[in-house]
């Protein structure tokens, strides 16, 4: 497999102000064709230190992608380092600057003698044509190596990459076909799941397998690379069918789905509705819900009942469950549930009251103690869990864990 990496040029990428997202898109492009990118860095607007980087780059890759700084000004100095990394001349081209020169008169303007800079290339290189804006790239082949150098702004550098740079990259791949499956997983922490996954992907060593733990899931990415498209879609489903086995119930989404989308797709499967009764959640279940195109089929009904009057008032949670056992408690939790059911007419509802933080927490009932209530055609229960993290984060693992445990209770577990 080719590898391959990007240098982002240009100081301001080195501040909070502006993010290099160039380099992100291209690899997902070489990613696309097989190549994997190995290393990316970003350098400020120094000569020296660039030329370094293209120097060691030069050295490890096999091919080295730059993009920005190759503006008019002083601050651009690809062209100048980069050339002296690679031990090139730069080379005037007239044509260049001509054309450069019927530009800025088509905008009505005369070109700035500072842009003749644009008109220089480094020797040995091709020259790609930029429709967008003034630097042209260049695409060249120093001892086995490629160098390919794109302008900064993404609507220059994509279209110039994609025309000009994708396909002889392809050429040099060969044919090279990615395929990718992701799982996700609940209710496992992520030494967890690879304790359980390690021995099967282990045993194919081509296929990129990464478990990444995400808010409150635990992500297994699968890349399968293989000669023909099938091919490496046949071996990325076969992992993905192995490990979704080994991990059993706790695999809720075998391509990528989010939660809602799963829980969504099997109410619409069961003809069934469902309604929500949120108190620490603050209709973050119900949003979750609700961004899924199409949720009005199964999504009745949501009530954010923060207070506990309210949760008497809009649910008719009994006054005495709350003094006796607390809003956050089981009992509070069912009582929840229950009432949402009757007054939603749905056939399932779900509940949530606990204890967000950063304040409330106490000895018996610490911040992160979250009751889940369910209430279904076969009744009514709730699971007590106590879910580490901030604020954002508990909020956001108690909706998870609702949405999970009512994805169990419809047979999907
Ligand atoms: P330059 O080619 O260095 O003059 O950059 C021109 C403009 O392109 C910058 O002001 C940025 O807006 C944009 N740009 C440069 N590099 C990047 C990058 N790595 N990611 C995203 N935008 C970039
Ligand atoms: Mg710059």
């Amino acid at each position: 497999m080719l590898t391959a990496e990007i240098i982002a040029i240009g100081s301001e990428l080195l501040t909070p102000e502006k993010t290099d997202t160039n380099s992100l898109w291209l690899t997902a492009r070489l990613n696309e064709i097989g190549i994997d990118v190995k290393l990316k860095t970003i350098v400020g607007d120094d000569g020296a230190r660039l030329e370094e980087t293209v120097r060691d780059a030069m050295r490890r890759s096999d091919i080295v992608i730059t993009t920005g700084g190759l503006g008019p000004t002083e601050d651009d100095i690809t062209r100048v380092f980069t050339a002296k990394a690679v031990g090139r001349e730069l080379v005037y081209h007239d044509d260049i600057e001509q054309h450069l020169r019927e530009r800025f008169k088509a905008w009505g303007r005369e070109m700035p003698e500072i842009n003749k800079r644009q008109a220089y290339v480094i020797d040995g290189s091709e020259i790609l044509p930029n429709p967008n804006g003034s630097a042209v790239g260049m695409f060249a082949e120093f001892d086995g190596k490629i160098l390919a150098i794109l302008p900064g702004p993404p609507r220059e550098n994509q279209p110039m990459f994609n025309e000009h740079v994708l396909p002889k990259l392809k050429a040099v791949a060969g044919e090279v076909y990615v395929r990718r499956r992701l799982l996700r997983v609940s209710g496992k922490g992520e030494s967890a799941v690879d304790e359980i996954a390690a021995p099967i992907y282990t045993a194919y060593p081509d296929v990129q397998t990464s478990i990444l733990f995400n808010k409150s899931e635990v992500e297994i990415h699968v890349a399968a690379t293989a000669e023909q498209p099938e091919q490496a879609q046949l071996i990325a489903d076969e992992l993905a069918e192995k490990l979704a086995e080994a991990l059993g119930n706790a695999v809720f989404s075998a391509h990528g789905e989010s939660m809602e989308e799963v829980v969504g797709k099997r109410l619409i499967e069961l003809g069934q509705t469902v309604a929500v009764a949120e108190s620490c959640t603050g209709g973050l279940i119900g949003s979750r819900f609700t961004d899924v195109p199409g949720s009005s089929a199964y999504f009745l009904e949501g009530a954010i009942t923060y207070s506990n009057e309210a949760k008497t008032r809009a649910l008719g949670v009994d006054p005495a469950i709350i003094a006796e056992h607390g809003a956050v408690s089981s009992e509070c939790a069912e009582a929840m549930a229950k009432g949402m059911r009757d007054i939603a007419g749905t056939d399932h509802a779900i509940s949530v009251t606990g204890i967000a933080g950063p304040d409330g927490g106490c000895d018996e009932k610490p911040v992160g103690t979250v009751f889940i209530g369910y209430s279904g055609p076969r009744g009514t229960k709730s699971v007590k869990i106590v879910l580490p993290g901030d604020r954002y984060l508990v909020r956001w693992r108690a909706s998870q864990a609702a949405l999970d445990y009512l994805r169990r209770q419809l047979g999907m577990a």
